[in-house]
């Protein structure tokens, strides 16, 4: 809901659906959220919220001095919850991030901790808001932040393996040469060391890859496989080693779930959300792709799995569940 008299009239001209968009954590990728958000217009009013003062006025200040720039908005940054009231879409990117050699997984008791805290707070100001978790590991926070909240499966999910799956495009698209926007092809699974390449459904323009053999492009080979994946699986820790963090995809591959859900887009996405008898995997979240629009997840898509796929997928809910049941849930 909008509070500013000026921007509820241009969001009703153009007809674009008022919203209000907070974003919880003003680090690297909460900040990177909400400027790849601005360039793109994805919300009318984005606010930041942050436990950290000095660093929240510093980039809401230094956001607002582009505004110029980007599509009308409002952006605001606060160390009080309240300027979260009444936000429509809440995006969670507060806590610890992994260091040089610390796994996802590391995460879980610190970032658990934050969420029971943070997740009931800002429900008190925002109780009709769709909740999308970034927090690492993503899987366990989003299946932590859906049992405290109470709110419906559709209205909580997390980022999931969007970020993998675009790592695995980029990788496919640059040996085949061709555009990254025409491969197919999802991780599934954990976003973590047990997430898996779906390649027995993987395309390019509707041509299986296991088919792809094109002059001048090539085709895969399986070493060309193992390294892809082997690459897909090291890229958070090789960018952390290098500069600390991993932000610019990660605030894009956002955005794109952000544009499925406030332009009400029914884009499939493999986000992360709670499975429930599906393929005898019950009561974790994890990433299959799934339909996102205005009303949040859908329940996934009975994509095609082999048998190796099938196995993949089971054995990594199980590893979730491990650490969930290490968190007490
Ligand atoms: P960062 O340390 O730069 O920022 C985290 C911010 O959270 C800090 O500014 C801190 O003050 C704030 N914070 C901590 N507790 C808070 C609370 N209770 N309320 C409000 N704010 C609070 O970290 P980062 O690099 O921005 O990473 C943030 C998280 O995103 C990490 O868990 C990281 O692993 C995760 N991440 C996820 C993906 C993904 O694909 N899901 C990709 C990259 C990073």
């Amino acid at each position: 809901m909008l509070s500013d008299p000026l921007l509820q009239k241009l969001t009703t001209d153009q007809n674009i659906m008022p919203t209000k968009l907070a974003i919880i954590g003003a680090g690297s990728v909460g900040a990177t959220i909400a400027y790849a958000c601005l360039i793109r217009g994805v919300a009318k009013s984005i606010v930041l919220y942050d436990t950290n003062p000095a660093k929240v006025t510093a980039e809401a200040l230094d956001l607002n001095h582009g505004l110029q720039f980007v599509p009308m908005a409002t952006l605001d940054g606060s160390a009080d919850v309240e300027i979260c009231r009444d936000a429509d879409v809440v995006v969670v990117t507060a806590g610890a991030k992994q260091k040089p050699g610390q796994s996802r997984t590391d995460l879980a008791a610190a970032n658990t901790a934050i969420c029971k805290d943070l997740v009931p707070r800002i429900l008190n100001v925002a109780p009709n808001a769709t909740f999308l978790l970034v927090t690492n590991p993503v899987d366990v926070i989003t299946h932590v932040t859906l049992k405290i909240s109470g709110l419906p499966r559709p209205r909580v999910f997390g980022s999931g393996t969007v970020l993998d799956s675009s790592r695995f495009r980029f990788l496919i698209a640059k040996r085949l040469k061709v555009a990254v926007q025409n491969v197919h092809a999802h991780i599934a699974g954990e976003h973590g060391d047990s997430e898996i390449p779906l390649w027995s459904s993987a395309h390019v323009a509707s041509v299986p890859l296991h088919a792809w053999a094109v002059p001048g492009h090539g085709k895969l080979t399986v070493r060309d496989r193992t390294e892809i994946f082997q690459n897909v699986k090291t890229a958070a820790q090789q960018i952390i080693e290098g500069k600390g963090a991993t932000n610019y995809a990660i605030g894009l591959a956002t955005v794109r779930i952000l544009e499925a859900l406030l332009h009400d887009e029914s884009r499939v996405l493999p986000v992360s959300s709670l499975l429930t008898n599906y393929q005898e995997i019950d009561d974790v979240c994890l990433s299959v792709p799934c339909i996102v629009n205005r009303a949040g997840v859908e329940p996934p898509l009975p994509i095609p799995l082999n048998p190796a796929e099938l196995a993949g997928l089971r054995n990594s809910a199980e590893t979730i569940k491990v650490t969930l049941r290490a968190v007490g849930f």
